[in-house]
């Protein structure tokens, strides 16, 4: 979401007769666009700031994206200006501004921005405020334009991307944006993040099995294993409803790829209930897993909760899912030796591509940097934890 953010923001800014530097201190004017959803996201802000305190005098800098109210002041102290996006673009609905797309080939489309929801945890309510969606006409119009320029991938882009209703149709459900998305083309990649399993219809399902588009890979967040966690951290589902909802989708989405995001180390939260998250890992055996250590943020409830987790036990937590993960994640990746299977190429460092699959599995393999962008057949010759290993490739 926040890659999307700067894409709007380029693409405003050029308007405005600015033009990319090449090189940060070649640049007359440095926006930051920043996270707050970890602390350490924010102490990397800072950090960042230290270092252009060293850039030519003169250059202008501003501070945007998610900043909490108790940070701004403190940031006015490194930044000429600090903003609110809205503010920034100067528009009643900044998802509107058509965005520079960074590449060719991958388009990240916004469809709604904010969040209700109020998970105890959470800053996105408040540093993005209250759910907006953008109306379905207009979202259709920009991956029509998508489409015809022959970008490879969509990614649908929400904080609570399944709560979408469209402002000018009730009717008009994520389900059903889905459905017209996946209706504009015969063959590209769509994507989209992240999912709130508790809106996760059975509409939604049935729509993602029976489309031709949509990717078999699925980012649905759990966050905690444990009835009592959940609860304290204001998530409605319990671990069974959890549980039901994975086996609904594996049952008609047999070839679903699925990760997760997990909290480790919640206010209050005892070796037991966590014994219940690691319980959930080796059960659902998930492809992929971001694993957060919790931090305190100003304004949430949990704030007012005791972060009685010490460092070092987080680390440990985290430690241990992350162990099963990477057998979990090597089994499932195993799978794929021996296949061939379509990569879309996204890097080049040194000699090596790096691509994700249609379930968006990372892939490896040898090749040049005029390959960034293309569609490839790979043949899987070794499986990791954290990707597949590839050789040789054909263009489609
Ligand atoms: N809307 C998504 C999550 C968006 S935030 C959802 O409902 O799940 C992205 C991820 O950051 C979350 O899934 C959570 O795992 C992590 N996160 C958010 N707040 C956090 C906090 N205070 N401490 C640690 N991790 C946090
Ligand atoms: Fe944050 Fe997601 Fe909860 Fe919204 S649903 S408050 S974005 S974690």
């Amino acid at each position: 979401m926040n890659h999307s953010d700067s894409e709007r923001i380029s693409s405003s800014l050029e308007k405005q007769g600015y033009k990319p530097a090449s090189k940060i201190d070649e640049a007359g004017l440095i926006v930051v666009n920043m996270c707050s959803i970890r602390q350490s996201a924010v102490d990397r802000v800072y950090g960042l700031a230290f270092n252009l305190k060293k850039l030519k005098p003169g250059v202008k800098t501003i501070l945007t994206g998610c900043i909490l109210n108790k940070d701004k002041n403190k940031f006015l102290k490194n930044f000429n200006f600090v903003l609110d996006i809205n503010d920034f673009l100067k528009t009643e609905n900044y998802l509107r501004i058509r965005p520079k797309y960074s590449n060719n080939f991958s388009a990240l489309v916004p469809i709604s921005d904010g969040c209700n929801n109020f998970c105890s945890y959470c800053v996105v309510p408040f540093t993005r405020g209250p759910l907006v969606c953008r109306d379905h006409e207009e979202i259709l119009k920009e991956i029509e334009n998508i489409i015809k320029k022959g970008f490879k991938e969509i990614w649908l882009l929400g904080q609570n991307v399944n709560d979408y209703v469209s402002p000018s149709d009730a009717n008009i459900n994520f389900a059903k944006l889905l459905k017209l998305t996946d209706d504009l083309s015969e063959n590209i990649w769509i994507r989209f993040t992240s999912p709130h399993p508790q809106y996760f219809s059975n509409e939604l399902i049935e729509v993602i099995a029976r489309s031709k588009n949509i990717t078999p890979y699925l980012n649905l967040p759990v966050q905690s294993g444990d009835d009592k966690i959940l609860k304290k951290m204001k998530r409605p589902y319990s671990v069974s409803d959890y549980k039901r909802l994975v086996k609904k989708i594996r049952n008609k989405i047999p070839s679903i790829v699925l990760s997760t995001d997990v909290i480790v180390g919640f206010p209050g939260e005892t070796k037991q209930e966590f014994q219940n998250t690691v319980k959930l890992f080796e059960e659902i055996k998930f492809d992929m897993a971001y694993i957060s250590k919790y931090s305190p943020r100003s304004g949430t409830s949990a704030e007012k909760m005791q972060d009685n987790v010490s460092q070092e036990e987080k680390d440990k937590r985290r430690e241990i899912l992350t162990e099963i993960l990477r057998k979990t994640a090597l089994a499932s990746n195993k799978k794929y030796i021996g296949k061939i299977i379509d990569v879309l190429i996204m890097k080049h460092k040194e000699g090596v591509l790096m691509g994700k699959s249609r379930d968006y599995k990372t892939v490896k393999f040898q090749g040049t940097e005029n390959q960034i962008g293309k569609l490839v057949k790979v043949e899987i010759i070794d499986a990791l934890s954290w990707g597949l290993k590839g050789k040789s490739s054909t263009e489609k």
